[in-house]
């Protein structure tokens, strides 16, 4: 394997040298972007086995990733009928999907999208984490929006694959991770509102940095008082993509006024933290931890779940109860999980023009001994006693 690998290497340095285009030796080779050179792989599966012996970095800046959108080189797409189940999927090239203009998705967000990474350790593996945990969740989301949803094993395999495929996109350990999107749509044409005739399952991936562009820097939460991101009955406890356009604005507010997100609370008594516009939140006072329960109207986090276990590990009480926005003042460190954010400290909480101030940042703090052995498990610097982990083979 890794004869072949400094085998090509040489080829791509010959090549490179020869060619008055280096960029072009690369792509021609690598096809850094699919949707550029759509000819050279109209056969996914036969380029598929380049991308297996061709253990090699794309042409990232590692040093520099973000949270945007990055081109991979495959998306895997699913379809089936209303009524019916996915059978079989395949990988095809990253690029722009073709819909009806009538389609379900479309005109009445009957969508769901999922989040996981894939993380390279030092030695070059690949590791996933709890995938099995976003099938479960995509299938509570699609019974309740009238779907038809993936098998927890064709979700998990689906993942598998769209990690393998790009994993020269993935970035180096400890500079980033292989964000995993996958969607659900209703993708067949429907006028009256109805269950779409037509179901879309696709996953596609981009290499990430931080979330925030403040970096690891602690979160400065605005509460929000007159927007609600979810209200009992509703679909907040799911990922459906229609929660998000209606906080852009909420977001774009707080934003505005220099803070990073915003902390939403009950809709009913709009006295009861909930969450951050993508992310569960957490509060520590000397050995409890406390996080608002999910029970319809926040979004059950695989990272939160996670993090609970973790903290019951560290010897922490972790109560699942309702929190009032005032005992905030109280709170010796707040926190946020998500697997976009990982674990990130939040330093402080702004409600009605009070700014409350947390610990934040050093090695000692809940919220960073909690970080490290997530991300240790993550990235397999920490053995994985819990099931959590997927290895690609
Ligand atoms: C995705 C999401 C989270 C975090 O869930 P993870 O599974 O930990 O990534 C929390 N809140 C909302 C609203 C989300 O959309």
């Amino acid at each position: 394997m890794f004869q072949r690998v400094a085998c090509f290497r040489n080829l791509i340095q010959s090549l490179s040298s020869t060619s008055s285009s280096t960029k072009f030796g690369g792509r021609f080779f690598f096809a850094s972007r699919a949707s550029s050179l759509p000819q050279l792989i109209s056969q996914p599966s036969e380029y598929g086995r380049n991308v297996d012996e061709v253990d090699e970095y794309a042409d990232v800046d590692w040093e520099n990733i973000g949270f945007g959108v990055v081109p991979t080189d495959y998306m895997y797409v699913m379809k089936c009928s209303k009524n019916e189940n996915f059978e079989r999927g395949q990988l095809n090239p990253y690029g722009n999907i073709e819909i009806s203009p009538a389609a379900g998705v479309l005109n009445y967000g009957q969508g769901l999208y999922e989040g996981t990474k894939a993380h390279r350790t030092e030695d070059g593996r690949l590791l996933l984490f709890r995938p099995d945990q976003n099938a479960i969740r995509m299938r509570k989301g699609a019974e309740r929006l009238c779907m038809p949803a993936p098998s927890i094993n064709q979700f998990v395999d689906a993942v598998k694959q769209i990690a393998r495929a790009n994993k020269r996109w993935t970035p180096p350990a400890g500079k980033g991770s292989l964000y995993i999107r996958p969607l659900l749509m209703g993708s067949g044409p429907i006028l009256g509102l109805a269950p779409s005739p037509e179901y879309t399952f696709l996953i596609f991936a981009s290499p990430v940095g931080n979330y925030f562009k403040e970096g690891i820097a602690p979160l400065k939460l605005y509460v929000e008082e007159e927007y609600d991101r979810a209200s009992p009955g509703g679909a907040g406890g799911i990922k459906s993509i229609t929660n998000y356009a209606p906080v852009l604005k909420a977001i774009a507010k707080a934003k505005s006024r220099g803070f990073s997100d915003v902390l939403y609370l009950d809709s009913v008594n709009k006295k009861y933290l909930e969450e951050v516009s993508s992310c569960n939140i957490f509060v520590v006072k000397g050995n409890f931890i406390s996080t608002p329960p999910t029970a319809g109207t926040i979004l059950s986090g695989v990272t939160r779940k996670s993090v609970i276990e973790i903290a019951r590990d560290h010897g922490y009480q972790v109560e699942e109860r309702a929190i009032p926005v005032d005992e905030l003042i109280e709170a010796d460190e707040v926190f946020c999980t998500g697997t976009a954010v990982g674990v990130a400290p939040v330093g402080s909480i702004t409600y009605k023009n009070q700014r409350m101030e947390f610990r934040i940042g050093d090695d000692q703090s809940t919220c960073s001994r909690l970080y490290s052995t997530l991300v240790g498990i993550q990235t397999g610097i920490i053995e994985d006693k819990k099931g959590w982990i997927i290895e690609l083979d």
